[in-house]
């Protein structure tokens, strides 16, 4: 287990992701599951980079994508579904999408780790809490024997389970919920992973509980260097334990920014969407904001807005354009937006057609989803001093 560098505040700088690989990377991830019917676009050409000691967020409602994105990360998309080619997840620069069952294993003992919603999904109802954590102890690290009881104890405490040699004895059932999860944290620290995925980890649970794992989670990652995917529908618990976001929905990833920046400047009218959904966020509100309809399942490639049906600023081209990742403001590479009323300081159609040429290579893009040094990001208006600022009008639809 590494730790983290000194001075890491949680926030991870720019320039240090430029200098630095990414932990885990995943370039162009297409999922798709097979029907008599059709094929469902689960995750439709998604990019993704987690850099060492940080929190980076994927949150969006339910069918967006985001666990789909996880159990394809973790080698656990099963017929009939299908990681197609050109598809790239990269852990420690190593390429894992052709890894084979025991590799797999490999990687799922030490490297990756994943703590899902439900705690008795990873929990075996039949053997003590004890037993299964030294038996993770025993496979991925081979301690055994007395050693293994006394590191299932330090992890026990290390997950803040009081009288934690009492309850190596017990069952899963004899745990509360908040205990469970707990515990099934300690079994993935047995394995000493390198990226934690937690897949809606609190959703289950009452809001106390919810606080307190979601404080021991960033405790151990100050603690351990963990690097954390956070993977929720709540964008309250984003706000609280990540560096980081992406903001997904049907199968795409429709903005990226830090944090801060995200709650400070949402850019897609999606996430604004989301966020205007949190609970007390407008004076006086009486009635709960939602996004009207529902997220749709993707089945054909993305030849327009998948949220168009749902946007409050659609227009005409919405329909027809497929929307990439660009920065906010033209050149900017931390904030991005998948929607036509960006760059912002573009008009919208000039924004239009800089969309249609980067759709039309998309090679061109990093995982920043701004576009690169090509020559359709050339030609896109990074520099053409003619477009942009002089002629926004701003006023159509944005
Ligand atoms: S591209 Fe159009 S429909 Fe899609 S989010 Fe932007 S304004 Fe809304």
């Amino acid at each position: 287990m590494s730790t983290p560098p000194a001075g890491d505040d949680r926030h991870v700088p720019e320039d240090r992701r430029t200098e630095e690989e990414p932990i885990l990377s995943v370039r162009n991830l297409q999922t798709v599951f097979h029907t008599d019917r059709e094929t469902i676009r689960a995750v439709d050409g998604i990019d993704l980079d987690i850099y060492e000691g940080e929190t980076v967020g994927l949150v969006g409602e339910s069918g967006s994508g985001k666990s789909v994105t996880a159990r394809s990360i973790m080698g656990l998309v099963d017929e009939p579904g299908e990681i197609l080619p050109g598809s790239s997840i990269k852990f420690q620069g190593e390429e894992i999408t052709g890894y084979d069952t025991k590799q797999y294993q490999n990687l799922r003992g030490s490297g990756i780790g994943m703590v899902f919603q439900d705690p008795l999904s990873s929990l075996n109802p039949v053997f003590t809490v004890g037993n299964q954590i030294r038996e993770a102890l025993k496979v991925n690290r081979g301690i055994t024997g007395e050693a293994a009881r006394e590191e299932a104890i330090d992890l026990l405490e290390a997950v803040q389970i009081p009288d934690a040699s009492r309850r190596l004895g017990e069952y899963p059932h004899e745990f509360s919920g908040g205990m469970r999860q707990r515990a099934v944290i300690a079994m993935m620290l047995a394995c000493d992973p390198e990226v934690l995925i937690c897949d809606e980890p609190t959703t289950a649970l009452d809001v106390t509980i919810q606080a307190q794992i979601l404080d021991l989670l960033r405790e151990l990652q100050e603690d351990r260097g963990l690097s954390i995917l956070f993977i929720t529908h709540d964008m309250g618990v984003i706000a609280d334990v990540t560096d980081r976001v992406n903001v997904m929905y049907a199968g795409e990833i429709v903005e990226k920014a830090p944090t801060e920046e995200l709650f400070a400047a949402p850019s897609h009218p999606y996430t604004r969407g989301l966020l205007e959904a949190i609970p007390g966020q407008q004076a006086g509100q009486e009635r709960l904001r939602t996004i009207e309809g529902d997220v749709p399942t993707p089945n054909e490639p993305a030849t327009y807005c998948r949220f168009a049906p749902r946007c409050p600023q659609a227009f005409d081209d919405c329909e027809a354009v497929h929307p990439e990742l660009v920065g906010v403001t033209e050149g900017e590479t931390e904030h991005t937006a998948a929607c036509l009323l960006y760059p912002e300081d573009m008009s919208t159609g000039e924004a239009v057609a800089y969309h249609e040429r980067l759709g039309g290579d998309s090679s061109g893009t990093d995982e920043s989803g701004a576009a690169g040094d090509g020559d359709v990001a050339a030609d896109g208006g990074r520099s053409t001093g003619d477009r942009g600022r002089d002629s926004v009008d701003g006023g159509d639809g944005r």
